[in-house]
């Protein structure tokens, strides 16, 4: 929902500034549209139907995948593509995965994402109506016996490219259940963005790295943007942030076979960060349709081995959704290719 054209449209017909922030909730709890706002003056409910469209996205392909995980592509108003993921996991948590940009202008030679066509920045509300959409859903499938619990900011698209529109909607995430804590935002280290986050966000939302790579040539022919802004500029302000909300930074590591997943790059993974700074997830590779192969269980269990033994926190992160090309890295907005697991 357009928040600011319903601020717009409210005040244009003289209603009082609480009319809004009502009409929010009720969307923020899962409402199906304005005529379930039983608060609401019908007149006023009619109005808003005929001039503020109950989402800013409309849904064009949504697919299930075998563990639960829903993938949906959405187009903006103008046609752009933006896809985003809800993931549902046994013990009641109910994780989405939301896009910051359509497509995106970073060219990491490994993600899907990249080598689309870049559209634009989104807005506050159609990254809220992506988490409005999931919410919804939850409602329609549990009777709001269960509601979103986590978002990350790791769809489509580099949050700090579009570092305003990602914290309005950030803010406002608790309204739909989902409090800071449990909110995630994902970067490659885009200095700009970064530093205000640092500088500015008082709120507790987590922060995580995409770093793939400790050395500098390696980590920039995985990630150009490496050439831009240096790594180690990139953690002194992991560490800044670290000092100022002491909580750690994720560092995201995607496990590539014969590329960066020996046990020397973990060594060199290890020597830059510190144990109580920050907690590493390997990422097992989800195929993209390019040549790049992921690294075996056995590689990566090595490799986690020498961060175990340099003491440096280390997960392997769960993979979900990649029968139906929603796992991390595969988001492309194409409804046609289904990749296999
Ligand atoms: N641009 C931000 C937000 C996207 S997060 C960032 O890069 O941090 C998406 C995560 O998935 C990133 O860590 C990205 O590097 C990782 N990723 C990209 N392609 C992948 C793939 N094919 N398999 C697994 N992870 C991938």
């Amino acid at each position: 929902m357009d928040i600011t054209l319903l601020e717009e449209t409210l005040e244009g017909s003289g209603e009082p500034a609480y009319r809004a922030r009502q009409v929010w909730e009720w969307a923020a709890r899962g409402a199906e549209g304005y005529d379930a706002m039983t608060n609401v003056p019908v007149r006023l409910r009619d109005l808003l139907s005929e001039a503020v469209p109950f989402s800013t996205l409309t849904v064009v392909d949504e697919q299930v995948a075998r563990d639960g995980t829903v993938k949906t592509l959405f187009h903006t108003s103008d046609g752009h593509p933006v896809e985003a993921v809800l993931m549902r996991y046994r013990d009641g948590r109910r994780s989405i995965c939301v896009s910051s940009q359509s497509g995106c202008p970073l060219t990491c030679t490994f993600c899907a994402t990249g080598a689309m066509r870049f559209g634009r920045n989104l807005s506050v509300s159609e990254i809220l109506d992506q988490a409005l959409h999931f919410r919804r859903l939850e409602e329609l499938d549990r009777g709001g016996a269960s509601s979103l619990t986590n978002c990350v900011f790791m769809g489509m698209g580099e949050p700090f490219l579009n570092v305003d529109n990602v914290l309005g909607a950030a803010r406002r995430l608790p309204d739909i259940g989902i409090t800071h804590r449990r909110t995630t935002i994902s970067t490659v280290g885009w200095m700009p963005g970064l530093t205000r986050f640092v500088d500015e966000v008082e709120e507790p939302i987590r922060l995580a790295l995409s770093l793939h790579a400790a050395d500098p040539v390696l980590r920039s022919q995985l990630m150009p943007v490496n050439d831009r802004y240096p790594l180690p500029d990139v953690l002194a302000e992991c560490r800044r942030y670290v000092a100022l909300r002491r909580r750690k930074v994720f560092v995201e590591y995607v496990m590539l076979e014969g590329v960066n997943d020996s046990p020397r790059r973990a060594a060199e993974l290890a020597s830059v960060l510190d144990r109580d700074a920050f907690k590493v997830n390997l990422i097992p590779y989800n195929p993209t349709g390019s040549d790049i192969k992921g690294s075996s269980r056995d590689a990566i269990a090595a490799f986690k081995q020498v961060l175990d033994r340099a003491g440096i926190p280390a997960t392997v992160r769960l993979t979900r959704g990649r029968d139906i090309a929603a796992a991390c890295g595969q988001l492309a907005a194409d409804p046609r290719p289904r990749i296999s697991a």
